[in-house]
């Protein structure tokens, strides 16, 4: 295995008024790659810190990857600290330099001379192309370490990690690489816990594979993984996710990762019908997520935030009377508010939602974490009560959208065996 590990710089990081989310990408696409990531370090921008990070991180690992610092400001260190750990010093790099003025002229501006900055890399490090920014990157090796020095900004960092980076270590470590080949299945209305019970005998079904859970509220996720990327290691993960299936398939919306907005427009889009949103308590959130999806237009017709009384009534056709007699938050109302988008929005399926988002407006009857989902189609309309009970509104937002396109997809696929996503 090759010991891999990540340095992110920066006093904001190091504070915490910024969450280094470098590494984590850096470390999902390196252990996809093969690499070993054994530690993740984080240093603000005192010289002497990130020398001695750098110093005991590449007597350790065999690769180092560190992010940030690579700026023309006097707080940029990272080449200073690599120029000392080579125990060598900062010169002027030619080809550094024609990258920084080619991105100002490529921005119709005259390089500004704190940028040459930029360009001053330790003696014998080799540039690395920063096609997105000014900051140059660079590799080097110390006693057996490969270090690469990556910019900070997320977008920069990312694109000379794929260009330039990730081909690189390819080429250097092509026969000890150990890619994992994994499966991710997304599933909803099962805990993590109720989904590890119904699937621990997969250990011994599949001594070869590991079982994960990652909870992406309100989804979760189960994750096969299978060390290598060899043929055979595929038939072994369709395997297996056909055995998660059929344990918990009921729960599961996605085989491939897809959100399940994305599931439920596929679904519509095969089946040639189209959808309108009626939102209360969720206040257009499943409205955001369908339209989030490329492409939405094709199955989204209508969408309509009636949070008010009058407004069920009058955009919505819902009875005075149905919601006099049993309130907003009701059976009755969800279906009659489905219904009525889906006749306003002239599409094949209403969608609708009213509930109790809290913290305030429960009652003993309705408490905060109520909601009724209605659905309705040409043939017939059906509202389902859920209750759960989450401590903040924003999560009992989510929920209630989730469950409402997840009754939607059920909707969808009844009589079918397993998703087909
Ligand atoms: P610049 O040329 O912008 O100075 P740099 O390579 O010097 O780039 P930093 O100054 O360390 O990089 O960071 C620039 C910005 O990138 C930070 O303000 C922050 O917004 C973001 N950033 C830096 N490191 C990280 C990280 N580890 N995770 C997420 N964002 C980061
Ligand atoms: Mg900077």
């Amino acid at each position: 295995m090759i010991h891999t590990e990540i340095l992110a710089t920066g006093d904001e990081l190091r504070s915490g008024a910024l969450v280094d989310t470098n590494s984590a990408w850096l470390s999902s696409r390196l252990e996809e790659s093969g690499l070993a990531v054994r530690r993740h370090i984080c240093v603000g921008d005192a010289l002497s810190d990130l020398t001695a990070a750098l110093a005991e991180m590449s007597s350790r690992a065999e690769v180092v990857l560190v992010t940030g610092g690579l700026g023309p400001t006097p707080d940029d260190l990272s080449a200073q600290a690599a120029a000392k750990l080579l125990d060598t010093e900062l010169e002027l790099c030619a080809e550094a330099l024609e990258q920084v003025k080619a991105f100002f002229r490529s921005i119709g501006r005259d390089m500004p001379e704190s940028n040459r900055r930029q360009a001053m890399l330790p003696r014998g490090a080799q540039m690395l192309p920063n096609p997105l920014g000014t900051a140059p990157g660079f590799s080097c090796v110390c006693t057996g370490c490969v270090l690469y020095f990556l910019p900070g900004v997320p977008q920069e960092m990312r694109r000379m990690y794929t260009q330039t980076v990730q081909p690189d270590l390819v080429r250097r470590f092509r026969n000890r690489l150990e890619p994992n080949s994994t499966r991710t299945l997304s599933a909803f209305g099962i805990s993590e816990s109720g989904a590890a019970s119904a699937l621990q005998d997969l250990g011994r079904k599949f001594p070869d594979l590991t079982l994960g859970f990652r909870v992406h509220f309100p989804e979760v996720q189960i994750k096969l993984t299978a060390r290598g990327n060899s043929r055979d290691v595929h038939p072994l993960l369709d395997r297996a996710a056909a055995w998660v299936q059929a344990r918990i398939g009921e729960y599961i919306f996605s085989a491939t990762g897809q959100p399940i907005a994305r599931v439920v427009e596929d679904l519509l889009r095969s089946r040639s019908s189209t959808l309108a949103v009626a939102e209360s308590c969720t206040g257009g959130l499943i409205s955001h997520w369908l339209t989030e999806i490329p492409g939405s237009s094709d199955i989204f017709a209508l969408s309509a935030v009636t949070y008010a009384n009058e407004a069920k009534t009058r955009i919505l056709g819902v009875a005075e009377e149905t919601l006099q007699r049993h309130g907003a938050v009701s059976e009755e109302v969800a279906r009659e508010m489905a219904r009525g988008v889906r006749l306003a929005g002239r599409a094949g399926l209403g969608l609708a939602t009213t509930g109790i988002a809290g913290p305030a407006g429960g009652s003993e009857a309705k408490p905060v974490g109520t909601v009724c989902i209605g659905l309705s189609d040409q043939e017939r309309t059906i509202a389902r009560r859920f209750q759960f009970s989450y401590p903040s509104r924003e999560a009992n937002k989510k929920m209630f959208a989730m469950a409402a396109l997840d009754l939607l997809r059920r909707r969808l696929t009844a009589g079918q065996e397993n998703v087909n996503a």
